[in-house]
């Protein structure tokens, strides 16, 4: 039997529904908080144990709280996720037929993508070749913003990725849709969009950018796990979260140290 509740945990669960996906730093103020409010016993190193007790009564409703890796930063995420629809039909609540065939065909161009990106001009052009209901530009756009809004994906100078929501959510989906060709990360083994590969031609493995700064971390000669070819693409630095030193503590401690894919990156802002 699942261990009931306590206010603690309710508190925590209302923050996640309200917010879908909070980094590893908030999760860890978020739980001392709820901790501290609702005077329960607090042990900083036992979130997990606490979103455990969580999780056990989400079951019943298909519903989790994961933890994920964002592919831009390397950091980690916890998200509430939807088990029981994984697929884009679970967005059809809020978004129409033809605002979800948008979103379907941004996927298909950031998965066909070699950087993991698809370009505000090239979902555009897919907007006006839609089979349910043609969008136009300013339509297009203001479903963008929402896409974003709503944490489903990232725009980087007019350039759109999945977030870590999204991937979390619908990594079953992705790899079912895209069996061909999406690949795995050699180095975290989930799914690879924002990416570098290999480039011998019958290696071509995915390592994500934020993994590529991790694993070649001080490696003067960098070459591929898999085929020890030379690794030609630059490495970036691991990320260190610039808000808070327990996420850095804990994120050497996990050995999950993050980055962006180069030093200017860490510069710019970043999303979820
Ligand atoms: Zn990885
Ligand atoms: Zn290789």
């Amino acid at each position: 039997m699942a261990r009931p509740l306590g206010e603690s945990h309710k508190r925590f669960l209302q923050t996640m529904m309200v917010n879908g996906i909070i980094d590893g730093a908030k999760a860890r103020a978020l739980h001392r908080h709820c901790c501290e409010t609702h005077g329960a016993h607090y042990a900083h190193d036992k979130l997990d144990e606490f979103i455990d007790v969580i999780n056990a009564q989400l079951q019943p409703m298909f519903m989790q709280i994961r933890k994920g890796m964002s592919e831009e930063d390397g950091l980690q995420y916890h998200a509430l996720v939807n088990m029981a629809e994984t697929d884009v039909t679970r967005m059809s609540t809020d978004y129409a037929d033809n605002e979800l065939e948008l979103f379907r065909k941004t996927m298909d161009l950031i998965v066909d993508s070699d950087n993991g990106t698809a370009s505000s001009t090239d979902i555009l052009n897919c907007a006006d070749s839609l089979q349910t209901k043609k969008l136009k530009k300013r339509e297009t756009e203001h479903v963008l913003n929402r896409l974003v809004l709503d944490k489903w994906l990232n725009e980087k100078n007019g350039d759109y990725s999945l977030s870590t929501r999204c991937i979390m959510e619908m990594e079953q989906y992705i790899r079912m849709l895209y069996q061909d060709q999406v690949k795995v990360c050699h180095i975290c083994h989930n799914v690879a969009l924002q990416c570098q590969m290999c480039e011998n031609p019958t290696c071509g493995i995915k390592i994500h950018t934020p993994c590529v700064a991790r694993y070649f971390k001080g490696r003067t000669d960098p070459r591929c796990p898999a085929c020890e070819d030379f690794w030609p693409h630059e490495i970036p630095d691991v990320y260190r979260s610039p808000s808070s030193q327990s996420d850095t503590q804990s994120a050497a401690k996990e050995n999950t140290a993050p980055t962006p894919r180069s030093t200017a990156q860490t510069r710019r802002t970043r999303r979820s």
